[in-house]
């Protein structure tokens, strides 16, 4: 070989003997195939083999099966983010004509996506009441392709039966999808509940680490990988060996951060309970919160993720005080190391038509933290909010 050859090929090391515990970062768009005929009959080599870089390398396909084993799934596909994820689990499955609906407490993206592009590609949208199958039974008809939940809801934390509505929506037809990525494959298993279709934000606790964006797409059948595939082809949909090996690696800790991060989020839980500027604390893990039976029934533990809904009074003084904060952060998203406060609009009495007006909730998500140093931002927090509040009914 002459020099610049030489540049080129790679020489043959071995690998053995090199039992490493991490996995290496295979990065790659070409494959190579040994002769001719391999390579007239890659398509052969189905959705488990290796033909092109977007459709696997071996460091996504280390993920994607430690994810379909965590999820108890026939198959795991990755996608640039979470939000990625959820709007192809739909899309390969719905034509114009057809209908979705969406629990009302869902992903905001999500329902945008929906509103969006679904309706304009001449799907019906419509949402129904997370927490009544009585609900979901008006709505669904036969066009019903995919019936979406998201468990607890975002912000304001809905426990939806799952088994439940699963037995509807089959009944109708209609595959269910479920974005889980409040509970993680470790606190919950929707597709043991009757989901068709789970999805995780794995930006948040399955990564861990605030570094990366990155979805899962996990499928109860055989059946359901075709589909998804072939759109996620055409549609040019892959992710990075460098994040998945990052989200590997947070992985491995995913156990013990999740522990952390729960027992912290009680401990503040408990605080803000019966606290005089406090109406409610929305944490499913709470005895006496709404969807506590539920979320026993179903769940197997509880995220650091948690809502507060302050007083009338209180309320507009939240985001203000929130400038005294030390060691929680301010920011959305939420799942790694660093606590974190956001303040978010939600609308009251959801399921109501039409909806009246928007209110603010203050979600938590609790990280690794010393929880005295938590403790004592949340008091300084809370006693901002008072004297706001003193000050304004004083004025
Ligand atoms: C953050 C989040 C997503 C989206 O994840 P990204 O990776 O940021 O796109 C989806 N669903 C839920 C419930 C989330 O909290």
């Amino acid at each position: 070989m002459k020099d610049l050859t030489q540049c080129v090929v790679n020489p043959l090391v071995s690998t053995e003997g090199f039992d490493s515990l991490s996995v290496p970062v295979h990065r790659g768009s070409t494959i190579v195939f040994a002769n001719a005929e391999g390579y007239a009959t890659r398509g052969d080599r189905g959705h488990t083999g290796y033909t092109y870089g977007l459709y696997g390398t071996p460091t996504t396909r280390t993920l994607e099966a430690k994810l379909t084993a965590l999820e108890n799934g026939a198959w795991t596909f990755l996608l640039p983010s979470g939000q990625a994820a959820n709007s192809f689990a739909a899309l390969p499955f719905l034509r114009a004509g057809d209908r979705m609906l969406i629990a009302d407490t869902s992903y905001p993206p999500m329902r945008d996506f929906a509103n969006r592009d679904l309706v304009g590609f001449g799907i019906e949208v419509d949402y129904y009441d997370p927490t009544s199958v009585a609900d979901l039974e008006r709505r669904i008809d036969g066009r019903t392709k995919v019936v979406w939940c998201e468990s607890p809801g975002s912000t304001t934390m809905e426990v939806q039966d799952l088994p439940a509505i699963a037995a509807v929506a089959h009944r109708h037809g209609a595959l269910v999808g479920c974005d889980n990525t409040w509970a993680t494959p470790l606190n919950f298993k929707p597709l043991d509940h009757g989901a068709d279709l789970v999805t995780e934000a794995l930006t948040k606790y399955v990564s861990g680490h605030s570094d990366l964006l990155m979805g899962s797409l996990t499928v109860r059948s055989e059946a359901l990988i075709a589909p998804i595939r072939s759109a996620l082809g055409r549609y040019g949909i892959g992710v990075s060996p460098d994040d998945a090996s990052l989200v590997l690696r947070g992985m491995e800790t995913l156990g013990v951060r999740m522990r952390q991060a729960s027992d912290g989020a009680m401990a503040l839980v408990e605080r803000l309970t019966g606290h005089p500027l406090v109406e409610e604390v929305l944490y499913p893990a709470l005895a006496g919160s709404p969807g506590h039976a539920v979320w026993k029934r179903d769940f197997l533990g509880a995220s650091g993720v948690f809502s507060v809904v302050f007083t009338p009074a209180a309320t507009p003084h939240v985001s203000p005080a929130l400038d005294v904060l030390r060691t929680f952060a301010i920011g959305a998203s939420w799942g790694g190391t660093r606590s974190l406060m956001a303040p978010m609009p939600v609308r009251r009495n959801r399921t109501a038509r039409p909806w009246t007006g928007e209110d603010l909730i203050l979600r938590i998500s609790v990280g690794l933290e010393d929880p005295s140093d938590l403790h004592d931002d949340l008091t300084a927090f809370l006693d901002d909010i008072a004297a706001r509040t003193a000050g304004a009914q004083a004025a």
